[in-house]
C-alpha cells in the first residue's frame, strides 16, 4: 500500500505508539503487573456516581436522550453548552467572553492536532513556521501531531533545586528565542509529564512575549483550573485576548466521552469550527449533555475543589511518602515539585544507563513506568538529563503503586553509578 506524505507521516511507527503497544503486551503477560504507566485518570467513586445519576436523569427527562443521540450538533458544539461554559467563565473569572469564544472538539487531543497544523507548517509566503515549547520535557502526545516534520522547537528550562530530593523547571526567559519562524507558543499547565505548574508570572510573561510577536499562546489546561482542578499550588486560571486555552472533561473522570473545550478569540474559534466540520462534521454530544447543568449550577467547581483535587493531592503525597520510605538512602534521585497532574517525574542523577534501559528492567520485574526520553522532543542538543528521568502515574491501585515504588528504588539503585 502506498500512502501520501501525510499518510506516511501519520502511519509511521512513532516511538510512543511502540511504547504503548509494548505496555499493552506487558499488561497481558502472566504474573503480577504493577501499572504505573499510561495516562488514564482514576475512577473516583463520587465522580462515577455523578455521571451515573446524570445519565439516569437524562433518561427520565422527556426526549433528552433521543436528542442527545439522534441529532447532529453544530460543528462548534451544542449552543446551550457553549452558553453555559462561557457564562460560567465570564461570571466566575470576569473573562470578556461569550459563546462565540468557545468551541468543542472530540477530545482536546483533536484540538491540538487542528491548532498546531492551522498555525505551523508552510505558509503561502514560502516561509515555514514552528510551535515553540518554552519548557521541554512536554506532553508526548504533541510530538507526532505535525503534518510537517520537525514542527516543534523546544527550549531547555532552568532547573531550580528546591531541596535534596526536589527540583523544579522554570522557563529560561534569558535564552528564549522568538523570531519570525515561530507560529505559536504552547505549554501544558500543569505539565504532563512533570507535574510542573508555570507560575502566574511566567504565564503572563509568555503571554506578553506572544502578544508582542503577534502570535498566540496555547495553554493546555487538561489538568488545570477551574476544572478538573488537579493543581496543588496557589495559581489562577488565566485567559486574555491572544491566549488559546484548551480544557478537557477527561481528567474530571470522562475520558471516554471525548470532549475538549477551547476558549479563544472569536476568529480563531470560527476557524477551528471550520476544521472541525471538515474533519468530524460534529462533536459527540454526550459529554456536553452530561455536564451542562454542572456548569450552570457551579457543581463543576465544587466537585473539582472538594472531590477531584483532594483525591489526587492525597495520592500524590502518599506516593512521595512511599518514595522517601522505600528508595535506598544512597540513591541519588530528585522528584519534580508535585504541583499538579496525575504524575510524578523522577530524576535519577547518577543513572549509568538510560531511562529506556531502566524501563526494560522494570518491565522484567512487572513494573510499568514511562521512560522520560519521549518527552524531550524539539531539542537538537544532547542533554544527559533527558535520559535520566521517568514518569510515574500514581493514581492506580494504591498497593500496586506502593509495591512498584519499592521495585523502582531497588532497580534504579542497581543501575546507578
Ligand atoms: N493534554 C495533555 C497534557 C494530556 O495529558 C492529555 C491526555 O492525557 C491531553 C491533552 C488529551 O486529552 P483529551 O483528548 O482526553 O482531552
Amino acid at each position: 500500500m502506498r500512502y501520501s506524505l501525510f499518510g506516511e507521516k501519520l502511519t509511521a511507527r512513532s516511538g510512543i505508539l511502540q511504547l504503548m503497544e509494548d505496555l499493552g503486551h506487558a499488561l497481558a503477560r502472566p504474573g503480577k503487573v504493577y501499572m504505573l504507566g499510561g495516562g488514564n485518570p482514576a475512577h473516583i467513586p463520587q465522580m462515577d456516581a455523578v455521571w451515573r445519576s446524570r445519565m439516569e436523569a437524562i433518561l427520565r427527562d422527556g426526549d433528552s436522550f433521543e436528542h442527545m443521540v439522534a441529532d447532529y450538533d453544530a460543528p462548534r458544539g451544542k449552543e446551550s453548552f457553549l452558553e453555559a461554559v462561557a457564562g460560567f467563565l465570564r461570571e466566575e473569572y470576569g473573562w470578556d467572553i461569550g459563546p462565540e469564544n468557545v468551541a468543542i472538539t472530540n477530545g482536546s487531543q483533536s484540538a491540538f492536532f487542528f491548532l498546531f497544523n492551522m498555525f505551523a507548517g508552510p505558509r503561502a509566503d514560502g516561509t515555514t513556521r514552528k510551535i515553540l515549547l518554552p519548557v521541554v520535557p512536554e506532553y508526548v502526545g504533541y510530538a507526532d501531531q505535525g503534518i510537517e516534520n520537525d514542527m516543534f522547537v523546544g527550549a531547555r528550562p532552568t532547573i531550580d533545586t528546591i531541596d535534596a530530593h526536589t527540583f523544579k523547571y522554570h522557563v529560561d526567559f534569558d535564552h528564549l528565542v522568538i523570531d519570525e519562524s515561530i507560529a505559536a507558543v504552547c505549554v501544558s499547565r500543569p505539565t504532563n509529564p512533570t507535574g510542573n505548574v508555570l507560575t502566574d508570572d511566567e504565564v503572563e510573561r509568555l503571554s506578553d512575549i506572544a502578544r508582542q510577536n503577534d502570535i498566540p499562546l496555547l495553554i493546555d489546561n487538561a489538568y488545570g483550573m477551574p476544572f478538573p482542578g488537579i493543581i496543588f499550588s496557589d495559581v489562577s486560571p488565566i485567559w486574555r485576548h491572544g491566549i488559546i486555552l484548551s480544557m478537557s472533561l477527561s481528567k474530571l473522570g470522562l475520558p471516554g466521552v471525548r470532549t475538549g473545550i477551547v476558549v479563544a478569540d472569536s476568529p480563531i474559534i470560527e476557524a477551528l469550527s471550520g476544521v472541525n466540520a471538515i474533519a468530524s462534521l460534529a462533536n459527540g454530544s454526550l459529554g456536553q449533555v452530561l455536564t451542562e447543568p454542572l456548569f450552570r449550577d457551579r457543581t463543576i467547581l465544587t466537585l473539582s475543589r472538594e472531590v477531584v483535587r483532594p483525591f489526587y493531592e492525597r495520592r500524590a503525597a502518599q506516593a512521595r511518602e512511599w518514595i522517601s520510605q522505600y528508595f535506598p538512602a544512597d540513591l541519588d534521585y530528585s522528584i519534580h515539585s508535585s504541583e499538579g497532574s496525575i504524575f510524578l517525574w523522577i530524576w535519577f542523577r547518577a543513572l549509568s544507563a538510560d531511562s529506556a534501559e531502566l524501563y526494560r528492567r522494570l518491565k522484567e520485574r512487572g513494573v510499568i513506568i514511562v521512560p522520560g526520553e519521549y518527552f524531550f522532543f524539539g531539542i537538537d542538543e544532547d542533554w544527559g538529563h533527558s535520559r535520566q528521568c521517568i514518569r510515574l502515574n500514581y493514581c492506580h491501585n494504591e498497593q500496586d503503586v506502593r509495591a512498584g515504588i519499592r521495585i523502582i528504588g531497588d532497580e534504579a539503585r542497581r543501575l546507578s553509578a
